[in-house]
């Protein structure tokens, strides 16, 4: 995203008059939605929150006052509170038979023009009906006929939420969505078939402000930021779209004014993609890294830019071997380590870890089961 910071924030207080109560959420509703957004947010969120509050006023009766006002805290302050209360994630509120119906607030393209293919930020507004943790997925039913099911609809197609539980604007009404556009060519004459185009990442990715989008969930345990220990050690690593989550967790830590949740451990993103063109969120995770360098450490690795050591292409496994040692002691001290992602970035990096593992003397197969059963190892791959 181009972010450029501004001076000001904004305050914006929301009515909404005719919010339905919920019956299946475990979270109560809160009539109201404000924000004191930092200096450092960018102009594009400025540009979301009005064309938010313009939505606000389209989809409800809304009574709407905003002041424009120095921001008074270095991080922004988050509501509804509530979202705090629950002590379990929320999970399946939709089901594909009985779907919630959403609507795309702004689809923006986050990558830039030597980027291979397209990747789109998706904002999409459940009006505080679909409350999710950070890491959890959203389903998307994309409209039209199942091919191989006539007169059924498509299969749901899961998506990682790229924002907190608060949603970009801070008041708990909107998910974000990074979405890559799947795309067909054909191997032999290497022209794209249209016809064999990604259902639903098109439709999201075609999609415009205002339209319907059929949502279920929230799903998915296996990703949840684990919050008992403030001073946790967080290893994140991701391929493309698989920063979805860590975009979410990392907006928890360093963006937003959280509640009972103040973070000081360490955050170490592990961000593979093509190029620099194709990097994701960079302006938000490189302010982290001005703002917090005791506690956010980021590392990329560009196949199409960059050479390992042995002068092949620079994947995200090169990386962690470059860093193995720090990786294994604190992965011995407890540390949490994620990946998310392409499935095929997991035998690359297994086999590094492997490989480091023994040349440290160690067995990698009873490292992991150990990992995996002190819960540090999370793995959500597709
Ligand atoms: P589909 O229509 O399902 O097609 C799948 C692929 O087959 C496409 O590449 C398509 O081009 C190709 N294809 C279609 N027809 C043919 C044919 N006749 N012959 C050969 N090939 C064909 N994706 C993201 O972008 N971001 C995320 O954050 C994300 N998170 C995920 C989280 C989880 C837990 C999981 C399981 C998946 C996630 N995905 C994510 C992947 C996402 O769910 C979809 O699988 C992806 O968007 C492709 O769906 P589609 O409907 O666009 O493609």
């Amino acid at each position: 995203m181009s972010h450029s910071a501004v001076s000001q924030a904004a305050a914006v207080s929301v009515s909404i008059g005719n919010e339905r109560s919920l019956t299946r959420s475990v979270f109560k509703q809160n009539n109201s939605i404000s924000f004191n957004t930092k200096p450092w947010s960018s102009s594009l969120a400025l540009t979301q929150k009005t064309s938010t509050i313009r939505d606000a006023k389209r989809y409800s009766n809304t009574t709407i006052c905003m002041s424009v006002q120095q921001a008074s805290s270095s991080k922004v302050n988050v509501s509804p509170i509530e979202l705090e209360d629950p002590t379990d994630p929320p999970l399946n509120l939709y089901k594909p038979k009985d779907s919630y119906t959403a609507k795309i607030v702004s689809v923006e393209r986050v990558v830039g023009p030597k980027a291979p293919g397209e990747t789109c930020h998706i904002v999409i507004d459940h009006d505080g009906n679909l409350p999710y943790w950070e890491g959890q997925s959203y389903g998307v039913i994309p409209p039209g006929e199942n091919p191989k099911k006539p007169g059924a609809p498509h299969n749901v197609r899961l998506y990682s939420i790229a924002s907190t539980r608060y949603g970009d604007f801070f008041d708990g009404k909107t998910a974000s969505l990074c979405v890559r556009r799947a795309v067909y060519y054909d191997p032999e004459t290497g022209k794209e078939d249209p016809s064999k185009n990604g259902v639903c990442s098109n439709f999201l990715c075609d999609s415009k402000p205002g339209d319907k989008i059929q949502i279920t969930g929230p799903s998915g345990k296996v990703m949840l930021l684990p919050e008992n220990d403030p001073n946790a050690t967080h290893i994140m690593i991701a391929t493309g779209t698989g920063v979805a989550p860590y975009r979410g967790y990392l907006r928890r830590l360093f963006m937003e004014n959280v509640p009972n949740y103040k973070f000081g451990g360490l955050a170490w993103l592990f961000l593979g993609v093509a190029n620099t063109d194709s990097l994701l969120y960079d302006d938000e995770f490189s302010k982290y890294l001005k703002d917090h360098p005791d506690n956010f450490r980021f590392d990329k690795a560009l196949s199409r830019e960059e050479k390992n050591k042995k002068g092949g292409k620079m994947y995200v496994q090169d990386k962690i071997e470059e860093y193995s040692d720090e990786i294994f002691k604190l992965l011995d001290n407890g540390a949490h380590i994620y990946f998310c992602g392409l499935k095929g970035m997991m035998p690359g990096i297994q086999d590094t870890l492997k490989r480091v593992a023994e040349e440290r003397g160690e067995s990698w197969d009873a490292k992991l089961s150990q990992l995996r059963k002190n819960k540090q190892w999370h793995v959500e791959v597709y």
